[in-house]
Protein backbone atom coordinates (compact mmCIF):
# COMPACT_ATOMS: atom_id res chain seq x y z
CA UNK A 1 0.00 0.00 0.00
CA UNK A 2 1.41 3.47 -0.75
CA UNK A 3 1.70 5.54 2.17
CA UNK A 4 -0.37 9.15 2.21
CA UNK A 5 1.38 11.64 0.78
CA UNK A 6 2.76 13.49 4.10
CA UNK A 7 4.21 10.19 5.02
CA UNK A 8 5.91 9.30 2.14
CA UNK A 9 9.58 8.85 2.40
CA UNK A 10 12.06 11.05 -0.01
CA UNK A 11 13.06 7.84 -2.26
CA UNK A 12 9.36 6.91 -2.59
CA UNK A 13 8.61 10.10 -3.91
CA UNK A 14 11.53 10.24 -5.93
CA UNK A 15 10.01 6.87 -7.69
CA UNK A 16 6.91 8.46 -8.02
CA UNK A 17 7.74 11.46 -9.72
CA UNK A 18 10.39 8.61 -12.33
CA UNK A 19 8.29 6.02 -12.78
CA UNK A 20 9.31 2.43 -13.26
CA UNK A 21 12.03 1.14 -15.71
CA UNK A 22 12.12 -1.96 -18.11
CA UNK A 23 14.65 -0.88 -20.65
CA UNK A 24 18.22 -1.43 -20.43
CA UNK A 25 21.46 -1.47 -22.35
CA UNK A 26 22.34 -4.04 -25.44
CA UNK A 27 25.15 -5.45 -24.31
CA UNK A 28 26.09 -7.23 -27.60
CA UNK A 29 25.81 -3.41 -29.24
CA UNK A 30 27.61 -2.11 -26.98
CA UNK A 31 31.38 -3.94 -27.65
CA UNK A 32 34.15 -3.00 -25.28
CA UNK A 33 33.02 0.59 -25.29
CA UNK A 34 36.07 1.97 -24.99
CA UNK A 35 37.21 -0.67 -22.30
CA UNK A 36 41.07 -0.22 -21.50
CA UNK A 37 41.40 -3.17 -19.51
CA UNK A 38 38.60 -5.58 -21.93
CA UNK A 39 37.93 -7.06 -18.73
CA UNK A 40 35.84 -6.23 -15.53
CA UNK A 41 37.15 -6.48 -11.68
CA UNK A 42 35.38 -9.76 -10.92
CA UNK A 43 37.38 -11.29 -13.66
CA UNK A 44 40.83 -10.07 -13.29
CA UNK A 45 40.55 -11.17 -9.22
CA UNK A 46 38.89 -14.48 -10.04
CA UNK A 47 41.82 -16.80 -11.14
CA UNK A 48 44.12 -15.52 -7.36
CA UNK A 49 40.27 -15.53 -5.44
CA UNK A 50 39.85 -17.73 -2.60
CA UNK A 51 36.63 -18.94 -4.50
CA UNK A 52 37.31 -22.98 -4.52
CA UNK A 53 33.99 -24.28 -3.82
CA UNK A 54 35.71 -27.20 -1.98
CA UNK A 55 36.81 -24.64 0.82
CA UNK A 56 33.57 -22.72 1.08
CA UNK A 57 32.34 -22.66 4.54
CA UNK A 58 29.15 -20.89 4.24
CA UNK A 59 26.28 -20.34 2.01
CA UNK A 60 27.17 -17.44 0.21
CA UNK A 61 30.26 -18.19 -2.25
CA UNK A 62 29.84 -14.12 -3.45
CA UNK A 63 28.33 -11.00 -2.23
CA UNK A 64 28.28 -7.95 -4.77
CA UNK A 65 28.71 -4.59 -3.12
CA UNK A 66 27.30 -1.41 -4.99
CA UNK A 67 29.24 1.77 -3.94
CA UNK A 68 27.26 5.43 -4.53
CA UNK A 69 28.48 8.58 -4.06
CA UNK A 70 26.36 11.65 -3.76
CA UNK A 71 27.59 14.80 -2.26
CA UNK A 72 30.37 13.73 -1.26
CA UNK A 73 34.50 14.56 -1.24
CA UNK A 74 35.72 10.78 -1.70
CA UNK A 75 37.19 11.24 1.48
CA UNK A 76 35.74 7.94 2.77
CA UNK A 77 36.92 5.96 -0.24
CA UNK A 78 40.49 7.13 1.01
CA UNK A 79 40.19 5.80 4.25
CA UNK A 80 38.70 2.56 3.44
CA UNK A 81 41.02 2.05 0.88
CA UNK A 82 44.28 2.44 3.65
CA UNK A 83 41.74 -0.02 6.30
CA UNK A 84 43.86 -2.50 7.63
CA UNK A 85 41.95 -4.93 9.82
CA UNK A 86 40.55 -6.10 7.27
CA UNK A 87 41.38 -4.56 4.53
CA UNK A 88 39.34 -4.25 1.21
CA UNK A 89 42.14 -6.48 -0.69
CA UNK A 90 41.53 -9.29 1.59
CA UNK A 91 37.99 -8.62 1.13
CA UNK A 92 38.03 -8.57 -2.86
CA UNK A 93 40.09 -12.10 -2.36
CA UNK A 94 37.66 -13.21 -0.09
CA UNK A 95 40.57 -14.45 1.97
CA UNK A 96 38.91 -14.74 5.32
CA UNK A 97 37.63 -18.12 6.20
CA UNK A 98 33.26 -18.30 6.31
CA UNK A 99 33.19 -14.65 4.58
CA UNK A 100 31.94 -14.57 1.30
CA UNK A 101 34.33 -12.96 -1.67
CA UNK A 102 33.39 -9.42 -2.13
CA UNK A 103 32.56 -8.37 -5.39
CA UNK A 104 33.20 -4.43 -5.58
CA UNK A 105 31.32 -2.34 -7.98
CA UNK A 106 33.54 1.18 -6.99
CA UNK A 107 33.41 4.39 -9.47
CA UNK A 108 36.63 5.10 -8.35
CA UNK A 109 38.55 2.00 -7.68
CA UNK A 110 36.93 -0.01 -10.62
CA UNK A 111 39.00 -1.15 -13.57
CA UNK A 112 35.74 -1.57 -15.96
CA UNK A 113 34.05 1.54 -17.35
CA UNK A 114 31.07 3.00 -18.91
CA UNK A 115 27.90 0.72 -19.29
CA UNK A 116 30.12 -2.37 -18.83
CA UNK A 117 30.98 -1.17 -15.43
CA UNK A 118 26.99 -0.25 -15.09
CA UNK A 119 26.11 -3.63 -16.37
CA UNK A 120 25.69 -4.94 -12.60
CA UNK A 121 23.80 -2.38 -11.89
CA UNK A 122 21.20 -3.19 -14.46
CA UNK A 123 21.05 -6.99 -13.62
CA UNK A 124 20.16 -5.84 -9.56
CA UNK A 125 17.48 -3.74 -10.42
CA UNK A 126 16.05 -6.39 -12.58
CA UNK A 127 17.06 -9.10 -9.54
CA UNK A 128 19.11 -11.05 -12.45
CA UNK A 129 22.08 -10.59 -10.01
CA UNK A 130 24.07 -14.20 -9.61
CA UNK A 131 24.85 -13.43 -5.97
CA UNK A 132 22.92 -11.30 -3.04
CA UNK A 133 24.45 -7.58 -3.10
CA UNK A 134 24.96 -4.90 -0.55
CA UNK A 135 24.63 -1.12 -1.34
CA UNK A 136 26.75 1.29 0.17
CA UNK A 137 26.42 5.03 0.24
CA UNK A 138 29.38 7.84 0.55
CA UNK A 139 28.43 11.61 0.51
CA UNK A 140 25.11 12.78 1.33
CA UNK A 141 21.56 12.24 -0.66
CA UNK A 142 20.05 15.42 -2.29
CA UNK A 143 16.63 16.17 -3.09
CA UNK A 144 16.83 15.54 -7.11
CA UNK A 145 12.97 16.75 -7.24
CA UNK A 146 14.58 20.30 -6.58
CA UNK A 147 17.29 19.85 -9.67
CA UNK A 148 14.36 17.99 -11.58
CA UNK A 149 12.30 21.25 -11.69
CA UNK A 150 14.87 22.77 -13.94
CA UNK A 151 16.04 19.95 -15.69
CA UNK A 152 19.27 18.77 -13.86
CA UNK A 153 20.31 16.75 -11.05
CA UNK A 154 22.47 17.18 -8.03
CA UNK A 155 24.87 14.21 -8.25
CA UNK A 156 24.60 11.16 -10.81
CA UNK A 157 26.16 7.94 -11.58
CA UNK A 158 26.29 6.28 -15.63
CA UNK A 159 23.55 6.15 -18.07
CA UNK A 160 20.43 4.37 -18.55
CA UNK A 161 17.80 4.51 -21.42
CA UNK A 162 15.16 5.45 -18.71
CA UNK A 163 14.48 8.52 -20.24
CA UNK A 164 11.08 9.19 -22.62
CA UNK A 165 11.23 6.87 -25.17
CA UNK A 166 14.21 4.79 -24.01
CA UNK A 167 16.24 8.16 -24.26
CA UNK A 168 19.68 8.24 -22.36
CA UNK A 169 19.33 9.80 -18.64
CA UNK A 170 22.21 10.40 -16.49
CA UNK A 171 20.90 8.34 -13.40
CA UNK A 172 21.18 9.92 -10.10
CA UNK A 173 23.07 8.86 -6.92
CA UNK A 174 19.28 9.22 -5.38
CA UNK A 175 17.70 6.88 -8.15
CA UNK A 176 20.07 4.19 -7.72
CA UNK A 177 19.57 3.83 -3.89
CA UNK A 178 15.99 4.27 -4.05
CA UNK A 179 15.81 1.10 -6.64
CA UNK A 180 18.28 -0.82 -5.40
CA UNK A 181 17.82 -0.38 -1.30
CA UNK A 182 14.69 -3.00 -1.07
CA UNK A 183 16.46 -5.73 -2.52
CA UNK A 184 20.02 -5.16 -0.64
CA UNK A 185 21.03 -7.12 1.92
CA UNK A 186 22.04 -4.46 3.51
CA UNK A 187 22.32 -0.85 3.08
CA UNK A 188 25.40 0.73 4.79
CA UNK A 189 25.81 4.49 4.85
CA UNK A 190 29.83 5.72 5.63
CA UNK A 191 30.87 8.69 6.51
CA UNK A 192 29.02 11.53 7.89
CA UNK A 193 27.73 13.32 4.62
CA UNK A 194 26.06 9.15 4.43
CA UNK A 195 24.83 9.32 7.69
CA UNK A 196 23.54 12.31 9.07
CA UNK A 197 23.71 14.60 6.07
CA UNK A 198 26.92 16.57 7.14
CA UNK A 199 28.97 19.31 5.90
CA UNK A 200 25.89 19.05 2.36
CA UNK A 201 23.64 19.34 4.70
CA UNK A 202 24.50 22.40 6.72
CA UNK A 203 22.66 25.41 7.02
CA UNK A 204 21.81 27.79 4.12
CA UNK A 205 22.44 24.11 1.25
CA UNK A 206 20.47 24.47 -1.83
CA UNK A 207 20.69 21.22 -2.20
CA UNK A 208 18.17 19.54 0.53
CA UNK A 209 20.74 16.98 1.40
CA UNK A 210 20.54 14.37 4.07
CA UNK A 211 21.37 11.08 5.09
CA UNK A 212 20.54 7.47 3.66
CA UNK A 213 18.01 7.52 6.78
CA UNK A 214 16.27 10.12 5.95
CA UNK A 215 16.03 9.55 2.09
CA UNK A 216 14.45 5.71 3.15
CA UNK A 217 12.68 6.35 6.25
CA UNK A 218 12.41 4.57 9.56
CA UNK A 219 10.52 1.70 8.18
CA UNK A 220 13.40 0.92 5.68
CA UNK A 221 14.12 -2.49 5.93
CA UNK A 222 16.70 -4.38 3.74
CA UNK A 223 16.22 -8.19 1.93
CA UNK A 224 17.84 -9.42 5.11
CA UNK A 225 15.75 -7.24 7.89
CA UNK A 226 18.07 -4.58 8.39
CA UNK A 227 17.55 -1.08 8.53
CA UNK A 228 20.30 1.07 7.27
CA UNK A 229 23.68 1.00 8.66
CA UNK A 230 25.47 3.90 10.09
CA UNK A 231 29.45 4.34 9.83
CA UNK A 232 29.96 8.26 10.56
CA UNK A 233 33.10 10.27 10.78
CA UNK A 234 34.74 12.81 8.16
CA UNK A 235 36.76 10.95 6.79
CA UNK A 236 35.49 7.83 9.07
CA UNK A 237 38.23 5.47 9.79
CA UNK A 238 38.84 2.97 7.41
CA UNK A 239 39.09 0.34 9.88
CA UNK A 240 35.54 0.94 11.35
CA UNK A 241 33.78 0.64 7.92
CA UNK A 242 35.40 -3.05 7.00
CA UNK A 243 35.20 -4.22 10.06
CA UNK A 244 31.63 -3.33 10.07
CA UNK A 245 31.56 -5.05 7.09
CA UNK A 246 32.83 -8.18 7.93
CA UNK A 247 30.63 -8.25 11.15
CA UNK A 248 27.74 -8.11 8.58
CA UNK A 249 28.87 -10.79 6.33
CA UNK A 250 29.43 -13.21 9.10
CA UNK A 251 25.82 -12.62 10.52
CA UNK A 252 24.55 -12.88 6.06
CA UNK A 253 26.89 -16.13 6.23
CA UNK A 254 24.98 -17.63 9.64
CA UNK A 255 28.24 -17.63 11.31
CA UNK A 256 27.79 -15.07 13.68
CA UNK A 257 24.72 -13.15 15.45
CA UNK A 258 23.47 -9.75 14.17
CA UNK A 259 25.93 -7.30 15.62
CA UNK A 260 25.58 -4.92 17.98
CA UNK A 261 24.18 -1.29 16.86
CA UNK A 262 22.92 1.49 18.67
CA UNK A 263 19.45 3.33 18.27
CA UNK A 264 21.34 4.92 15.31
CA UNK A 265 22.68 2.01 13.66
CA UNK A 266 25.94 2.69 14.81
CA UNK A 267 28.27 -0.27 15.66
CA UNK A 268 27.72 -0.14 19.11
CA UNK A 269 31.24 -1.45 19.75
CA UNK A 270 33.20 1.13 17.81
CA UNK A 271 30.55 4.32 18.86
CA UNK A 272 29.45 3.16 22.27
CA UNK A 273 32.04 5.59 23.99
CA UNK A 274 33.16 9.28 23.92
CA UNK A 275 36.46 10.32 22.57
CA UNK A 276 37.56 11.64 25.43
CA UNK A 277 37.01 8.69 27.40
CA UNK A 278 40.45 6.91 25.59
CA UNK A 279 42.32 10.52 24.67
CA UNK A 280 45.60 10.86 25.05
CA UNK A 281 45.34 14.15 26.71
CA UNK A 282 42.57 12.68 29.20
CA UNK A 283 44.89 13.05 32.48
CA UNK A 284 45.66 16.41 31.27
CA UNK A 285 42.45 17.75 31.04
CA UNK A 286 40.98 15.42 34.84
CA UNK A 287 44.05 17.91 36.36
CA UNK A 288 43.12 21.01 35.09
CA UNK A 289 46.28 21.71 32.80
CA UNK A 290 44.60 23.31 29.10
CA UNK A 291 46.64 23.95 26.00
CA UNK A 292 46.41 27.88 24.86
CA UNK A 293 47.29 27.04 21.65
CA UNK A 294 47.65 24.55 18.92
CA UNK A 295 51.02 22.79 19.39
CA UNK A 296 50.82 22.79 23.15
CA UNK A 297 50.92 19.18 24.64
CA UNK A 298 48.23 19.91 27.01
CA UNK A 299 44.16 18.84 27.31
CA UNK A 300 42.64 20.99 24.10
CA UNK A 301 39.31 21.67 25.45
CA UNK A 302 39.72 25.68 25.94
CA UNK A 303 40.69 25.81 22.23
CA UNK A 304 37.64 23.88 20.95
CA UNK A 305 37.22 20.61 22.02
CA UNK A 306 34.47 18.63 22.02
CA UNK A 307 35.73 14.86 22.64
CA UNK A 308 33.93 14.60 26.19
CA UNK A 309 31.05 14.70 24.48
CA UNK A 310 31.23 13.23 20.96
CA UNK A 311 30.89 9.39 20.30
CA UNK A 312 33.83 8.65 18.32
CA UNK A 313 37.26 6.06 18.69
CA UNK A 314 39.65 7.75 16.89
CA UNK A 315 42.15 8.28 20.08
CA UNK A 316 42.07 4.25 20.50
CA UNK A 317 42.05 2.90 16.64
CA UNK A 318 44.08 5.74 15.87
CA UNK A 319 43.27 7.38 12.00
CA UNK A 320 45.36 4.63 9.16
CA UNK A 321 47.26 1.30 10.26
CA UNK A 322 46.51 2.40 14.27
CA UNK A 323 48.30 5.98 13.67
CA UNK A 324 47.59 9.39 13.84
CA UNK A 325 44.05 10.23 15.13
CA UNK A 326 42.72 13.82 15.89
CA UNK A 327 44.57 14.53 19.33
CA UNK A 328 47.19 11.99 18.97
CA UNK A 329 48.16 14.19 16.17
CA UNK A 330 47.30 17.47 17.51
CA UNK A 331 43.81 18.33 15.91
CA UNK A 332 40.70 19.30 18.60
CA UNK A 333 37.79 17.34 18.06
CA UNK A 334 34.60 19.31 16.30
CA UNK A 335 32.50 16.55 16.70
CA UNK A 336 32.97 15.46 12.94
CA UNK A 337 30.76 11.90 13.45
CA UNK A 338 28.01 13.24 15.03
CA UNK A 339 24.93 13.85 13.72
CA UNK A 340 24.85 17.44 14.89
CA UNK A 341 27.65 18.54 12.75
CA UNK A 342 28.56 20.89 11.49
CA UNK A 343 25.66 23.02 12.61
CA UNK A 344 26.22 22.20 16.03
CA UNK A 345 29.48 22.23 16.45
CA UNK A 346 30.41 25.80 15.08
CA UNK A 347 32.39 28.08 15.06
CA UNK A 348 35.00 25.81 15.62
CA UNK A 349 38.21 26.13 17.64
CA UNK A 350 36.14 28.06 20.21
CA UNK A 351 35.57 26.87 23.83
CA UNK A 352 32.61 24.90 24.00
CA UNK A 353 30.31 27.09 26.48
CA UNK A 354 29.57 23.62 28.42
CA UNK A 355 33.12 22.63 28.80
CA UNK A 356 33.37 26.09 31.54
CA UNK A 357 31.76 23.82 34.41
CA UNK A 358 34.09 20.65 34.27
CA UNK A 359 37.07 22.75 33.00
CA UNK A 360 36.78 24.68 36.65
CA UNK A 361 35.97 21.89 38.27
CA UNK A 362 38.78 20.02 37.08
CA UNK A 363 41.15 23.36 37.61
CA UNK A 364 40.64 23.41 41.64
CA UNK A 365 41.07 19.99 42.38
CA UNK A 366 44.25 19.79 39.81
CA UNK A 367 45.67 22.61 42.06
CA UNK A 368 45.29 19.50 44.91
CA UNK A 369 45.85 16.90 43.21
CA UNK A 370 48.90 17.44 40.96
CA UNK A 371 51.30 19.02 43.53
CA UNK A 372 50.59 15.47 45.52
CA UNK A 373 51.28 13.39 42.32
CA UNK A 374 54.34 15.22 41.95
CA UNK A 375 55.45 14.51 44.89
CA UNK A 376 54.72 11.11 45.02
CA UNK A 377 56.59 10.66 41.73
CA UNK A 378 59.96 12.30 42.70
CA UNK A 379 59.67 9.45 45.36
CA UNK A 380 58.96 6.54 42.83
CA UNK A 381 61.57 7.92 40.82
CA UNK A 382 64.49 6.49 43.53
CA UNK A 383 65.26 2.98 44.41
CA UNK A 384 65.11 2.21 48.30
CA UNK A 385 68.87 2.10 48.28
CA UNK A 386 69.35 5.51 46.56
CA UNK A 387 66.91 6.77 50.12
CA UNK A 388 69.15 5.33 52.50
CA UNK A 389 72.38 6.50 50.93
CA UNK A 390 70.93 9.90 50.52
CA UNK A 391 72.21 9.66 47.12
CA UNK A 392 71.12 9.32 43.44
CA UNK A 393 74.46 7.47 41.74
CA UNK A 394 73.09 9.18 38.57
CA UNK A 395 76.24 10.76 36.28
CA UNK A 396 72.86 12.53 34.68
CA UNK A 397 71.79 14.20 37.97
CA UNK A 398 74.92 15.38 39.62
CA UNK A 399 72.62 18.71 40.33
CA UNK A 400 69.74 16.68 41.21
CA UNK A 401 68.52 17.62 44.57
CA UNK A 402 68.32 15.17 47.17
CA UNK A 403 64.71 14.81 49.18
CA UNK A 404 64.36 17.68 52.12
CA UNK A 405 63.59 16.24 55.38
CA UNK A 406 60.43 17.43 55.55
CA UNK A 407 59.93 15.22 52.45
CA UNK A 408 61.55 12.26 54.06
CA UNK A 409 59.42 11.95 56.86
CA UNK A 410 56.23 12.31 54.40
CA UNK A 411 57.17 9.07 52.41
CA UNK A 412 57.98 7.37 55.18
CA UNK A 413 53.94 7.49 56.68
CA UNK A 414 53.04 7.21 53.53
CA UNK A 415 54.91 4.05 52.83
CA UNK A 416 54.10 2.76 56.31
CA UNK A 417 50.64 3.40 55.76
CA UNK A 418 50.80 1.60 52.33
CA UNK A 419 52.62 -1.31 53.25
CA UNK A 420 51.05 -1.98 56.38
CA UNK A 421 48.22 -4.70 55.14
CA UNK A 422 50.85 -6.38 53.20
CA UNK A 423 51.86 -8.97 55.17
CA UNK A 424 54.20 -11.14 53.01
CA UNK A 425 56.75 -7.83 53.56
CA UNK A 426 59.17 -6.98 56.26
CA UNK A 427 57.51 -3.74 57.44
CA UNK A 428 59.76 -3.34 60.55
CA UNK A 429 63.18 -2.28 58.94
CA UNK A 430 63.47 0.07 56.51
CA UNK A 431 66.68 -1.37 54.49
CA UNK A 432 63.66 -3.11 52.40
CA UNK A 433 65.67 -6.20 52.03
CA UNK A 434 68.83 -4.65 50.59
CA UNK A 435 72.22 -5.72 51.92
CA UNK A 436 72.89 -3.90 55.29
CA UNK A 437 76.79 -3.17 54.49
CA UNK A 438 76.07 -1.34 51.39
CA UNK A 439 73.27 0.76 52.68
CA UNK A 440 74.35 1.41 56.71
CA UNK A 441 77.33 2.92 57.62
CA UNK A 442 78.58 -0.08 59.27
CA UNK A 443 82.46 -1.45 57.83
CA UNK A 444 81.81 -3.97 55.38
CA UNK A 445 82.53 -7.62 57.14
CA UNK A 446 86.27 -8.34 57.52
CA UNK A 447 86.08 -11.71 56.30
CA UNK A 448 84.06 -12.86 52.95
CA UNK A 449 84.02 -16.70 51.60
CA UNK A 450 85.23 -17.38 47.96
CA UNK A 451 82.81 -19.06 45.80
CA UNK A 452 84.55 -22.63 46.45
CA UNK A 453 83.93 -21.65 50.25
CA UNK A 454 87.69 -21.10 50.97
CA UNK A 455 87.86 -18.31 53.30
CA UNK A 456 90.38 -15.50 52.71
CA UNK A 457 91.23 -12.65 54.51
CA UNK A 458 89.30 -9.64 53.31
CA UNK A 459 92.21 -7.27 54.50
CA UNK A 460 89.29 -5.22 56.54
CA UNK A 461 91.85 -5.92 60.28
S1 LIG B 1 41.81 17.01 24.07
FE1 LIG B 1 39.57 16.82 23.94
S2 LIG B 1 39.16 14.63 24.06
FE2 LIG B 1 41.25 14.97 24.76
S3 LIG B 1 41.12 15.21 26.99
FE3 LIG B 1 40.95 17.25 26.13
S4 LIG B 1 38.74 17.57 25.89
FE4 LIG B 1 39.05 15.39 26.14
S1 LIG C 1 37.94 13.08 17.38
FE1 LIG C 1 36.24 14.41 16.76
S2 LIG C 1 36.96 15.47 14.91
FE2 LIG C 1 38.32 13.71 15.25
S3 LIG C 1 37.43 12.01 14.04
FE3 LIG C 1 36.58 11.86 16.10
S4 LIG C 1 34.67 13.02 16.02
FE4 LIG C 1 35.88 13.63 14.25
Amino acid sequence: MVAQSSERTPAQRLLEVLGPVDQFHNQEDLGDFGMPTRSSMEDMLDPVAHTDPSRRVGPLEKIHVFWFAGMSCDGCTVSVTGAQSPSVESLLLGAHPGLPQVVLHHPVVNVESGPKYMRPHELAVQGKLDAPYAIVLEGSITDETIALETGGYWAGQGEEPWGPDGAMRTVTTDEWIARLAPGAAASIAIGTCATWGGIPSADGNPTGAMSMMDFLGKDYRSAFGLPVVNVPGCAPIGDNFTETVAAILYFLQGYGPLPEFDDLGRPAWLFGETVHRHCVRGAYYEEGSYAEEFGDKECLVEIGCWGPVVNCNITSRGAINHAGGCMNAGGACIGCTMPGFPDKFTPFYKTPPGSKVSTTASRLLGGVIRPMRLYTNAHLNREVRWDLHKQTPSGWAREKSEPTTLSEIGHKFYDKFRRSTDTGKNTKTPAWGKRDEWTTKREPATEARLPGGERRDSGGE
